[in-house]
């Protein structure tokens, strides 16, 4: 991680590269999200790594939280899902502003991916 090539980004201007990229998903995506909160964090919590099961020094750009699409039987009265979009992290891991364009939109469509109930195995096959 170093500081020197890491690019920045007013949140504001984050914000909307998150919205750009749910905008562009497919039609059919987005009248098909369901229940489901997309926000904006600087860094990931030390408790949601270890829920993950990640290291406290990785970098974890995105996070889905929740009960995926494929896995709700007697899905009622719970908290939305949650997606949750790591500023901090994608700026360490970009040089350039154009970069964080591309991870902003790489980690939406791969959260989105895990609310249809899409495993980090099925992505990866895919080249998600
Ligand atoms: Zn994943």
């Amino acid at each position: 991680m170093q500081d020197s090539v890491r690019a920045r980004m007013s949140i504001e201007d984050f914000e909307q590269l998150v919205i750009e990229a749910i905008d562009s998903l497919p039609e059919e995506f987005i009248k098909r999200l369901d229940n489901v909160d997309i926000t904006v964090e600087s860094m990931p919590t030390r408790a949601q790594l270890a829920q993950q099961g990640i290291p406290d020094d990785s970098l974890l750009l995105g996070l889905y939280e929740g009960v995926p699409m494929t896995a709700r039987q007697n899905y009622g009265f719970v908290l939305p899902d949650k997606i949750t979009i790591f500023q901090e992290s994608i700026e360490m891991a970009c040089a350039t502003s154009e970069e964080i364009v591309h991870v902003v939109r790489d980690t939406v469509v791969h959260e989105v991916a895990h609310h249809f109930g899409i495993d980090d195995d099925a992505l990866h096959a895919l080249g998600l």
